[in-house]
């Protein structure tokens, strides 16, 4: 059985980036729902004992979508902490990284943010890391995930409007905008390193 997993911090830590009323709806209504649907979807399937990751890359349809967004959601909420209690250290791996391949941390962010403006409709952008060690910004429409493609999944922006339709309706550049604010660059460089 698939669980919830629970927020690192308190419901009203994200603000004003994101309100306690948005995390209450985001992740004790939607994320809640994906995990249920999970659950009565996989027994009796050749799912129920994969772990989350192995059912996103082999399932398909509703398996594949509720999944998929379970798997989302705990890399999305798992990589945020309070506004400007983290910062990037420029001597780490993964921000070496992305230097030597945008230039600057803010190059990387103008074209990391600028995906998350054009990806059309509901979906998620990424920056993933390949075998190599060599990082990838790559959209993904409705619920999928970068682990499909081989990729380790570093971090990522839902653009999904549940997301930010309510501090923000319509103005999703801000809201990409400001999400760079409570980024915890520690979880980000762990999963860099896993
Ligand atoms: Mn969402």
């Amino acid at each position: 059985m698939y669980k919830l997993h629970d927020l690192a911090y308190s419901i009203d830590a994200l603000e004003p980036v994101i309100s306690s009323r948005t995390l209450e709806i985001h992740h004790g209504r939607h994320l809640q729902a994906y995990v249920d649907n999970l659950n009565k979807l996989v027994p009796g399937t050749e799912f129920e004992t994969l772990g989350l990751e192995d059912t996103v890359r082999r399932s398909s349809g509703a398996i594949f979508n509720n999944a998929g967004q379970v798997l989302n959601h705990n890399l999305y909420f798992g990589q945020f902490c309070a506004p400007g209690a983290s910062e990037p250290d420029m001597a780490s791996p993964l921000l070496k990284q992305i230097t030597a391949q945008w230039g600057s941390l803010d190059a990387f962010k103008e074209e990391f943010a600028a995906k998350g403006v054009s990806l059309f409709g509901s979906g998620w952008v990424w920056l993933s890391a390949d075998k190599d060690g060599s990082l990838v910004i790559t959209q993904e429409a409705g619920a999928s995930n970068p682990v499909v493609k081989g990729l380790k999944p570093v971090l990522t922006f839902d653009v999904w409007e549940h997301a930010y339709y309510l501090d923000y309706q319509n103005r999703r550049p801000a809201h990409l905008a400001a999400l760079w604010e409570i980024l915890d660059w520690k979880v980000l460089e762990a999963r860099y390193q896993a």
